[in-house]
Parts: structure tokens; sequence; C-alpha cells
């Protein structure tokens, strides 16, 4: 059969006759798929087709006739959208669509937030919710959650309490402080502590520790937002007691020392200790007011951060820390300090917006007995002390139960802006699967419960530091499906 090439010498064909019209019709399908390609939406059912087919049926009767609709509508879009962008076609049957529609109004049914399980080896991920909780907070959540409690209530005089009454002893008990409170998260105590003590005047702080926190929060940004100036002094790698004491007016408020968070400046460098900046504070009748980041209760092996009782014996009149770095608890912001210098912070109108709720109230206290009597019952100080035959041992039994992969060291991090110089020796298993790292790490991410794993050298690695032995059966069902193609 002979096929045109040109739209322009249709007419002059000779074999175009009225009769010949559906001839005419053929070769003109014929010739839209030789130069251009055939109208690739002409497959795509219309919705009321779909609607009406069998498979779609059930589907109605579970999740309503406009649910399906909907669903249905957004499956035919994403078809128009892969078919735009050029992708490999979906499977445009009836068959197929109103499956993918159905997979659509189940997913509906799932919350989006999920279990992960963390093979980065990063103990504290921000992104991945950072601490998981020790068991007996989860217990406290559980029933704080469930029932009525006495969160602003006191039961031997039946009257209005305090909230986190029973915490704030506990608070310093552990760090030595004369006073606490309690907030939302380590960006709220800051802000609190700076709107309380400074705003209207100004606040002296360091360049060098002018600090990103993360998700493009920045520390400066907080301390504006509570009505405070910023006086920065030194150099972003130096700074000298001269610097903080030149800076002083009769306008400054407070002197603010921010914890190095993710970073470190190392080499040519000079930071001010707590103790000399207190006592230049304190010379001015200036509180200082120190922002932890992370709240150690106890000194971490091998790290030269301060804790909460460092900073206190040092001079700070307020330290700031997050609930949910080394602390191990649930997301909160701890405010330590002197009686004088945490009163204005209790009767500042702020508190009410940046209060804890009850369920994290909870596993804060809960967590903070555990530092009191068994520390090692808190998760993340429990990963932090792992031995690198634990790992190993971890990760032999993640290949037993997987039956491959290599087990390879590898170093993990605390994370979440806490000990930054200091890597974890850890272990990993590593695999090679059969349609790359990046294509097996990304369906790894979808599955339920999402794996997060790491890629090096075009290898998947699931670094065992963040993994507890708990994760591993999932792990290897997770990880037998990329390595078979089920
Ligand atoms: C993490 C961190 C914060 C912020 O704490 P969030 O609990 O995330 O609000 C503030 N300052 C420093 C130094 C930090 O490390």
């Amino acid at each position: 059969m002979p096929t045109l090439l040109f739209g322009g010498t249709i007419g002059s064909g000779p074999a175009l006759g009225n009769d010949q019209s559906g001839l005419f019709k053929q070769r003109l399908v014929a010739y839209d798929k030789e130069v251009d390609a055939p109208n690739p939406y002409r497959n795509l059912p219309q919705l009321q087709r779909l609607l009406e087919c069998d498979a779609a049926r059930p589907l109605e009767a579970s999740h309503g006739r406009a649910a399906l609709t909907a669903a249905l509508r957004s499956v035919i879009a994403s078809c128009r959208e892969r078919i735009a962008r050029g992708d490999p076609l979906c499977d445009a049957s009836l068959a197929g669509l109103v499956g993918d529609a159905g997979e659509l109004l189940a997913n509906r049914a799932k919350p989006g937030l999920r279990r992960v399980i963390n093979g980065t080896g990063i103990i504290l991920h921000t992104n991945l919710g950072r601490a998981p909780l020790a068991v007996e907070a989860i217990a406290a959540v559980a029933d704080a959650a469930s029932s009525y409690a006495n969160l602003e209530y006191e039961l031997e005089s039946g009257k209005r309490g305090t909230r986190a009454a029973e915490i704030e002893p506990l608070l310093c008990e552990l760090t030595g402080a004369e006073a606490a409170l309690v907030v939302n998260n380590g960006a709220a105590a800051i802000l609190l502590a700076l709107s309380a003590q400074a705003a209207g005047g100004e606040v002296i702080v360091s360049r060098g520790e002018l600090v990103e926190i993360g998700g493009g929060f920045r520390v400066p940004d907080v301390i504006t937002q509570g009505g405070a100036r910023l006086v920065e002094v030194g150099a972003t790698n130096k700074v000298r007691l001269t610097d903080y004491a030149a800076a002083i007016t009769e306008q400054t408020r407070a002197l603010l020392k921010v914890h190095q968070s993710n970073f470190r400046v190392i080499g040519f460098t000079a930071e001010v200790p707590i103790a000399e900046l207190a006592a230049l504070a304190h010379q001015h009748g200036l509180p200082l007011v120190a922002d932890l980041g992370s709240g150690l209760i106890a000194p971490s092996p091998g790290s030269s951060e301060p804790t909460l009782a460092q900073a206190l014996a040092a001079g700070a009149d307020i330290v700031t820390c997050s609930g949910d770095k080394l602390l191990g608890g649930p997301q909160a912001g701890l405010i330590l300090g002197t009686r004088t210098a945490i009163e204005p912070l209790r009767k500042h109108p702020l508190l009410r917006a940046l209060r804890l709720d009850k369920m994290s109230l909870a596993a804060l206290e809960a967590t903070l007995i555990l530092h009191r009597d068994q520390p090692e019952r808190v998760p993340v100080l429990r990963m932090m002390r792992q031995s690198e035959d634990e790992l190993a041992a971890r990760a032999e039994c993640l290949q037993g139960l997987l039956g491959m992969g290599h087990v390879v060291s590898s170093e993990g991090f605390a994370g979440g802006g806490s000990l930054p110089e200091e890597r974890i020796a850890s272990k990993a298993l590593a695999l090679d699967p059969p349609e790359g790292a990046p294509a097996a790490a990304a369906r790894l991410r979808m599955g339920h419960p999402a794996i997060v794993a790491l890629i090096r050298a075009d290898r998947l690695l699931i670094d065992m530091l963040a993994v507890s032995n708990d994760d591993l059966p999932e792990l290897a069902t997770g990880l037998r499906a990329i390595m078979t193609g089920d």
C-alpha cells in the first residue's frame, strides 16, 4: 500500500474518488503515524465509561460516587500529564485506570504521617522527627491522650493549678536551676526569653553564632521577632570579651550566646566562654541568655559540649534547649535559669501561645524521670552509646534474615544540630539492587513503613546506628522486595 508522505499530495492522488473515502481515512491515519505521532490522548477513556464499567461498581459501593468520580478524574489527569511529559504511557485500559483509582481511594484512608525506618545513620534526623520516645514516655502519652488529666488542676486542694507543676521541680533537680519553664520547642524558648528580657532594646551576640537552624529558620530572625534589635560583634571566626564590652550601651538588655549548632568553625578561632560572658553581663546588671540547642543532662561520651548544669553553673541567667535532641524526649523547649530571670517569662502573654500540650508534657515528664533514674532507657542515649560489635551484630542479623548483602563499616552522626564534629563509627548492610540504588531507594521510601536508605558509590546502604532490632523483620521484607523485584 502506498504511503502518503505529504498532506499536499493527497488531493492530487489518482485514487481519491468519492467511493474511496474509506481508504482515504485509513491512509490519513497511516500518515498520522508515520510523520507526526498518533494523537496519544486518544486511548484515554471518557470519565463516564469508567464510572459505568463493572470494575468501578464495588468502588462506588464502598466509597460513594463523588469520591470515585474525583479519584477517576485525578487518575485521568495524571495519565494526561504523563503523556504530555512524553513518559511511557500508563495502563489506559478501563480495568487499569479503575484499579489506579481504587488505590488512590484506599490510600486516602491511610494517614500521611507514617512510620519510617531510619537507615541514614543520623540519630536525630530533624526531617524524620528527631528522637524516638522511650516506652515509658509512649505509655504516658497514651494515658494523657486517652483520658482526662490534672493538667492545670491541683488534686490536693481541688483548685486550679499551674500547668506543668510537676515538671519544673524535676528540671531544677536535674540541672541545678532555680526555676524552669517548658514551651513548644527550642525556637519558642529563645523567642520567649528574648521577648520578655529584651523587647525594645538591644541584644548583643557574636557574628559567628548567628546560625541557621535548618529549614531556612535563623536565630537572628527569632531575636528580631521578639522585638529586640540585634547587635553583632566580632568576626565570623573570632570574638573577644572586649568586643562584647565595647558594644554595651544604655539600650542593651541582654547578652546572648548561641551554641554553634550544626557546624563548627575550626582553625583560627576564638569564642568567649559562658563564665566570662556572664561575669561581664552581671557587671552591667544584664542577663546572659545561652541557647544550647541540644539539652545535655549528663556529659556525652567524648564531647566537650556543655551540659545544662554546666552552663547554669558558669553563670548563665537563662539557658534554653530543645526537648527532642539529645534529651531524647518529645518536641519541646526547655527554659532554665535563676528565679529573677525566669519570672518575667512566666508572666509574658506569649507563654500562652507557646505552651506545651498535655501529650508532650506527659512524654517530657516521663523522659526526665528516666534521665534521673534510668538514663540507659532513653532510646537516643542508648543509640549514642552502641558499640561497633553491637552494630555489626545487628547488620549480620539483617543479612541473615535477607540472605543477601555485605556488612560494611560506615559513619553516623548524632544529628539535629548536636555534636556536629563527632562522627560515630557504625556498620551498615550494603546491597546492589538490580534496578540500581537510586530507583531502589525511591521504592523503599514509598513502602509501609517507609525505609530511608543511604546511597554511597552506587550502592544502597542501610546504616544500623538508628535502626532498632524490632525494625529488622520489616526491613528484611522491604529489602527483599527490591532485591528480587517483587
Ligand atoms: C535546634 C536548635 C534550635 C531550635 O530548636 P527547635 O527545637 O528545633 O525549635 C535553636 N538553637 C540551636 C542552637 C539549636 O541547635
